[in-house]
């Protein structure tokens, strides 16, 4: 019979856990350390989803994703979802060729991204500063929701269809008893057919368990928020700055979140606010969006967390070479709430049917990185 263990019980293990058992499998577990589900990297998000990415890969799973969050907004009522879509603006010419490469893929794989005149994203935002503007993109699929709105929502139909989640669980070895696995954590010991690595920043940790390296890495990032009850109830666009990388949304009570990853910032494990971060953001935030500068930074309403980054901003997704049926589904880095339900679906049709019908996993899988055949996301945000 196929049993599954999955490590982690943040939105990509609820996730997978969910699509197994939709599936069919019928013994699925999740075994998660802390003492509630999704208190990793998933309650830190800032919950933006967008099918506006520059590779195949991750376009194919954006698409796929929004359908099925769309979904489950529609059965559940809980991700409050708004469909506000993404606008991308630039004003250097560069960053006008790449909008333009990331918008051709994108028509070509079925988004229907539209481009923009820099007079058409003053129409969409008045609010940007129009001073060498040139170019921008707008999908209106694309938007926010609640990322523990996801996960929840996840949990509870998992839960549902039989799946055990286990908290205060914390994997701490991992053995072989001739093909199965036995996972041994803080309340006992799993024995399993299949295992399925969803541990986030703790990925590369779960893998040497097996002793195989998951070049899964943590980088802190931000969020600020700037309060401003004038405009409640009215949402914008996710607004996104390519010549800083700063990224503006409104809150649906009033007020605006802003955020900025800085490229440089080292590897962390600190998830308390960067200091330095409002300082980046105080440096960037006048080149389009002028009105920000005047409205105060809440410094104690700025959270910060974890992007569990891999080397080409893509996942991993798939089978393990030197450890059959481990499975592994990390490194989604800044788009682990928006790709879940892809996410989910591929590990599901790897232990049903052996291999993906929906997604080509080649570009995702772990050997890339030892092969050196990396394809590099350049829409990080
Ligand atoms: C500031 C910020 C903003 C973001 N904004 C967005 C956004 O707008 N859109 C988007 O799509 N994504 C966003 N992300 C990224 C997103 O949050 C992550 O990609 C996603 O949450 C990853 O989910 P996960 O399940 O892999 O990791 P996690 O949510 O961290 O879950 C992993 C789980 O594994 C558990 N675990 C680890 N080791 C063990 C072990 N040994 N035994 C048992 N359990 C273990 C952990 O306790 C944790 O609960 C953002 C992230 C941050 C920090």
């Amino acid at each position: 019979m196929t049993s599954v263990a999955v490590v982690g019980a943040g939105v990509i293990g609820l996730s997978c856990a969910r699509e197994l058992a939709r599936a069919g499998v019928d013994d699925v577990v999740v075994l998660e350390r802390q003492g509630q589900v999704a208190q990793g990297s998933t309650s830190r998000a800032n919950g933006g989803f967008r099918a506006q990415f520059t590779t195949a890969p991750n376009v194919a799973f954006s698409l796929w994703s929004i359908g099925e969050l769309e979904r489950l907004e529609a059965a559940t009522g809980l991700l409050s979802m708004h469909q506000t879509g993404y606008l991308l603006f630039t004003g250097t010419p560069e960053g006008e060729r790449g909008l333009r490469a990331g918008y051709e893929l994108q028509r070509s794989l079925g988004v229907a991204t539209e481009w923009l005149s820099a007079a058409e994203i003053l129409e969409r935002a008045p609010f940007v500063r129009p001073d060498g503007l040139l170019a921008g993109t707008f999908h209106a699929r694309d938007g926010m929701l609640d990322p523990y709105g996801v996960a929840r929502s996840m949990e509870r139909e998992a839960r549902a269809l039989g799946v055990r989640i286990v908290t205060g669980a914390e994997v701490q070895a991992i053995g072989r008893i001739g093909d199965d696995f036995e996972v041994e954590h803080q309340g006992g010991v799993v024995r399993s057919s299949w295992l399925v690595n969803a541990a986030g920043s703790d990925a590369r940790e779960v893998g040497a368990m097996l002793v195989v390296e998951v070049p899964v890495t943590p980088y802190r990032r931000n969020l600020a928020f700037a309060p401003d009850p004038t405009h409640a109830g009215e949402l914008i666009s996710m607004c996104v700055d390519l010549d800083t990388g700063v990224l503006v949304r409104r809150e649906p009570g009033g007020g605006y979140v802003i955020a900025y990853s800085n490229p440089a910032d080292p590897p962390s494990r600190e998830t308390s606010v960067d200091p330095a971060f409002l300082g980046d953001v105080a440096e960037r935030i006048g080149n389009r969006f002028p009105f920000l500068e005047d409205v105060p930074i809440d410094v104690d309403a700025c959270w910060a967390g974890l992007y569990p980054e891999t080397p080409d901003h893509h996942a991993i997704v798939g089978e393990t070479p030197e450890a059959p049926r481990f499975l592994q589904c990390v490194g989604f880095g800044g788009h682990g709430i928006m790709h879940a339900p892809a996410a989910g679906r591929a590990i599901a049709e790897l232990v049903t049917l052996g291999r993906s019908e929906t997604f080509d996993l080649r570009p995702l899988r772990l050997s890339r990185f030892a092969e050196d055949d990396l394809v590099v996301e350049t829409a990080v945000l």
